[in-house]
Formats: C-alpha cells, sequence, structure tokens
C-alpha cells in the first residue's frame, strides 16, 4: 500500500485504526466484550482525489469517519495526516490542545442537515461559530466572510439573520457546507451528505461540492451507502464489511473488475431504471451483517459468501495488492480464482436524476 512517507500525493493514511465500544453489564458495568466498529482499517487518500467509502448499514463508515477527524476516540491504530506546516503527524494520540492547530486543515459536512444545525442559532452564528472559536478576525470581517462563504455555496447574504427552520434540506446542507468552508480546510469528511435529501436536491449538492473541489482543490471522503452515488463522484473507493476495508480500489477497476464477492453482491444490488437490466438475483446478499459484537471467524464475510471453502472459515485473508494490478487491493483468499460479475452498465447517477 502506497505509504505517505515515500509518496508525496497521499495526504492522508490510516494504519491498522481500530474503534472497540465497551459492553457493560451488571450493576458494577463490568465489560463483558466490545462492538468491534473498526477493527483494522487500513487505507490512503491522495490529495485532491475523491475516496469513496462504502458498505451496508452497521459497517463502521460513519465511525472510520469520526475517528479521522477525532470526534471519536480511537482504540488502536494511526491516521497520518500530511499537514500544511508541520509535516507528517499522527493525530490518532494527540490530546484536544495539540489537536487545535489541525482541526482546521480537517472538516466534516454531516449526515442529517436537519439536526446538525443548532436551531437557535442563526445562519451568521452557525457559519463563523469555527472562526470564533479558532480567533480568526473581527466580528466585522467574520460577517463578511460568511456573506461570501453563503455566496459561494449558491445561497444569499440576505440569509445572514435567519435560522435553520427557515430552510429546506438542501438549503440546510449548503450552510453546512459554508460551515466547513469556513477555516479553509483541505480534507473534508463528507458523511452520507446527500442520504436525507430528495434524488433531485442530491444532484444538486453534488454538484455543489464537486465545483468546490475544483475550485479550491478539497480533498474528498465521501461515506455512502449509494454506489450509484459513489460511482459519480469517486476517484477511488474503498469496501467496508464489518469494521474492515475489503476492497480498495479505482472506481473503474472497481466496478468494471470487481475481486471480492461483497463487492460483486453489492453492485448487483444496484437498481437500474432500465426495465431490460434486471437484477442478478443468484449473486444478491442474503441474511444479516453479523453482529460486530461477536465477528465470525476467518473471512468476515465468510457467513453471506457464496464462494466460501473452510479456509475462508479458518484464516483471516490480509488486505493486499492483487497480482497483476498497481492500485488495486483485495482481502479474499479466493479472489484469483473467481470471476466476479463487473456492474451491469446503467444510467449514470446525474442521468437518472436529470
Ligand atoms: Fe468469500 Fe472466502 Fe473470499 Fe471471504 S475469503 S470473500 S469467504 S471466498
Amino acid at each position: 500500500m502506497p505509504d505517505i512517507y515515500r509518496d508525496e500525493d497521499v495526504i492522508l493514511e490510516v494504519r491498522k485504526l481500530k474503534k472497540y465500544f465497551p459492553i457493560h453489564k451488571g450493576l458494577l458495568r463490568r465489560v463483558v466484550g466490545h462492538v468491534k466498529a473498526v477493527d483494522g482499517v487500513d487505507l490512503f487518500v491522495r490529495s485532491g482525489e475523491t475516496l469513496g467509502v462504502v458498505g451496508e448499514s452497521g459497517c463502521g463508515k460513519t465511525t472510520l469517519g469520526r475517528c479521522i477527524i477525532r470526534l471519536l476516540e480511537p482504540t488502536e491504530g494511526e491516521v497520518l495526516y500530511r499537514s500544511r506546516h508541520d509535516g507528517i503527524i499522527d493525530l490518532a494520540p494527540m490530546t484536544m490542545q495539540e489537536l487545535k492547530p489541525y482541526r482546521r486543515e480537517i472538516q466534516m459536512i454531516f449526515q442529517d442537515p436537519f439536526s446538525s444545525l443548532n436551531s437557535r442559532m442563526t445562519v451568521e452564528e452557525i457559519v463563523s461559530e469555527p472562526l470564533v472559536v479558532n480567533d480568526i478576525g473581527t466580528p466585522e470581517e467574520r460577517r463578511e466572510t460568511v456573506a461570501a462563504l453563503l455566496e459561494n455555496v449558491g445561497l444569499s447574504r440576505a440569509y445572514l439573520d435567519r435560522y435553520p427552520h427557515e430552510f429546506s434540506g438542501g438549503q440546510r446542507q449548503r450552510i453546512g457546507i459554508a460551515r466547513a468552508l469556513s477555516v479553509k480546510p483541505r480534507v473534508i469528511i463528507c458523511d452520507e451528505p446527500v442520504s436525507a435529501l430528495d434524488v433531485s436536491v442530491q444532484a444538486q449538492v453534488i454538484n455543489l461540492l464537486e465545483e468546490l473541489q475544483e475550485k479550491y482543490d478539497f480533498t474528498y471522503i465521501f461515506i455512502a451507502h449509494d454506489l450509484s452515488v459513489i460511482e459519480h463522484i469517486s476517484d477511488r473507493v474503498a469496501v467496508l464489511y464489518l469494521g474492515k476495508v475489503v476492497e480498495l480500489a479505482d472506481v473503474g477497476g472497481l466496478f468494471d473488475q470487481p475481486l471480492h464477492p461483497y463487492t460483486e453482491a453489492l453492485l448487483a444490488a444496484i437498481p437500474s431504471p432500465n426495465p431490460d437490466i434486471k437484477l442478478n438475483r443468484e449473486l444478491l446478499l442474503t441474511g444479516n451483517v453479523p453482529s460486530p459484537a461477536n465477528p465470525p471467524s476467518g473471512c468476515p464475510f465468510h457467513t453471506r459468501c457464496h464462494y466460501r471453502v473452510q479456509r475462508c472459515v479458518d484464516e483471516v485473508p490480509e488486505l493486499s495488492l492483487a497480482e497483476g494490478t498497481t492500485d488495486h487491493f483485495v482481502a479474499c483468499h479466493r479472489y484469483q480464482e473467481l470471476e466476479l460479475k463487473p456492474a451491469a452498465k446503467h444510467e449514470l447517477f446525474m442521468d437518472q436524476v436529470g
């Protein structure tokens, strides 16, 4: 896997990252186990690209994003970041005080624009809060900055003194984006930023994120469960299952030549508006994701995999570079012998929404 110390294009690298939540029981609240939400994730992000992170709900996507930005404390592992002024640093063990200068450089856009904005604050207060926290500008300068940010995300400066309840979902997400932009970040973690929005509004917000990336050269980590959105926006994709990356590849390679059976099953489930394209039911996932408090032995996907053999039950497959590729990583014992089906050719996300 590319190494942030040797590859200057890599801006962020996550190594063996774990986040375990303790399970307490009884009056004494003894720890009787752990929910392994993120269980040894390795991935890297290149500067200026969009890394899509995809998987079913409960696979650890949101927890991973929150550990990277340190809204959650990682249990183990490294979050290596190429900072603007201090070279490569590990964010994982830092105290909140040590993190403060780097918090500005990595921001997050949240999933639910209805609950992520404080309803008692005006738009100006919401968007300028990160500037106040970081002691940037005078009140007058901050008001002007916020007005310019609103215009940048397609909102009028006349909205400065309004409250979140006066806006639609799409407009609220634009306010959330303006807030994230206020401190001039380099990396933005977008946690399902369009999943709570109507499909037509989703396209507008995605367009806006792409325009902003082109203008400011942002690096995005884009977390989503919708593969057609992921296909549209990502340069590379990490597929997560039970807190582990099972496949990591450029978007074309992943959709046209998946190497992991879980990816194949996710691709088979993409609905197509074209009635001639039928879902391949044999490949669809059956059963639920096993509990992350009690993950299966060996390959975490073995309980649902159509291609399972005894080795899959006994041995954990490591994420490693697939033979004959330069940038396609997979964690499957059998990837070389399986001929997995690519995604059906379907209209791209933007074509679907018009
Ligand atoms: Fe399926 Fe085995 Fe590959 Fe896991 S290692 S995905 S169980 S074939």
